[in-house]
């Protein structure tokens, strides 16, 4: 989607907090490698703050989400490629209680 046809409007939220965001940002010396050499799987429930639950910042570790923290073949491809080009030497599946994904119904 070219920049003149994403739908701003419905944005404008997002875009006005990137403002702030790229305005303090204070990353800009980090690489791509994971800083502690750790990988998180993880469930994509927004309650969830894989770093934070570490006690690790920006550019610590590869985080990997999906719909309960599976372990897909695109997710074990991923993982080889951070092993391999990024820095992972520990990989952490880390699904969490009341996940949707597990439940019955
Ligand atoms: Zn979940």
């Amino acid at each position: 989607m070219d920049q003149e046809h994403f739908p701003t409007d419905g944005f404008a939220d997002v875009l006005g907090a990137n403002k702030e965001y790229v305005a303090r940002f204070k990353y800009s010396e980090l690489t791509g490698r994971a800083a502690k050499g750790l990988a998180i799987v993880t469930c994509m429930d927004s309650r969830i703050n894989p770093l934070s639950v570490g006690g690790m910042k920006s550019g610590d570790a590869k985080i990997l989400r999906n719909a309960g923290a599976r372990v897909t073949d695109d997710v074990l491809r991923t993982l080889v490629l951070a092993t391999y080009l990024l820095g992972v030497d520990r990989i952490l599946v880390m699904p969490h209680t009341d996940c949707r994904m597990a439940q019955e119904s």
